[in-house]
């Protein structure tokens, strides 16, 4: 299959006094989400879409509510847990499009900002991420800030565009495999490849 499509949601209630983020960003605002987390509804939306679209679970899969260790934590850790999970299946996104509803505050003045974060979060170009923001109307929701997002993969042939997504994907180990994986799915065997650095270390001085 050449293409794979994937949906997230995802809700956080307002709490008085915690930071707001959304989106990897900080915002102004009285108020914050509740989560365990960072309570980043749009990220938290974008990861269980990731994840959907490959069919490995959801984000509660990797990172249950009752672990410690994601108390407070950076919502792109989960993203960039999503990232590798696409990647080792052998896709890369061709797009995402998010809705986000909430009463406040307002996301238009910044949706241009915030789309350039989560475009840098996920290693894409601008043009590849869409942020929309609507108010929830007659829904009674004012106290609660939701995110919706789709997301559309496409098999990676190229193992060269593997290598843009080589800075969203630290672990050089992971890559490697992942090359492999395309080398035998193209010709058959496992074949042994050329490693090349990530820079050249004898430009270091
Ligand atoms: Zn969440």
């Amino acid at each position: 299959m050449d293409t794979r499509i994937g949906f997230g949601w995802d809700s956080h209630a307002f709490k008085p006094g915690v930071p707001l983020v959304i989106g990897g960003m900080r915002l102004e605002h009285h108020s914050g989400l509740a989560g365990h987390s960072d309570g980043d509804v749009l990220l938290h939306a974008i990861t269980d879409a990731l994840l959907g679209a490959v069919a490995a679970g959801d984000i509660g899969t990797f990172f249950p509510p009752n672990d410690p260790r994601w108390k407070d934590a950076d919502s792109s850790i989960f993203l960039n847990l999503a990232l590798e999970e696409i990647q080792h299946a052998g896709y890369g996104i061709v797009n995402i499009d998010t809705t986000l509803v909430l009463a406040a505050p307002k996301i238009s003045p910044i949706a241009g900002d915030m789309r350039a974060k989560v475009a840098d979060l996920l290693g894409v170009d601008l043009d590849q991420v869409s942020v929309k923001a609507k108010t929830p109307e007659g829904l009674g929701l004012d106290h609660v800030a939701q995110a919706h997002a789709v997301v559309l993969l496409e098999r990676v042939r190229d193992p060269e565009d593997l290598k843009s997504m080589s800075a969203v994907v630290q672990s050089q180990r992971e890559l490697e495999d992942i090359v492999e994986d395309l080398l035998t799915q193209v010709h058959g065997v496992p074949k042994r490849r050329t490693i090349v650095p990530a820079f050249d270390t004898e430009d270091i001085t």
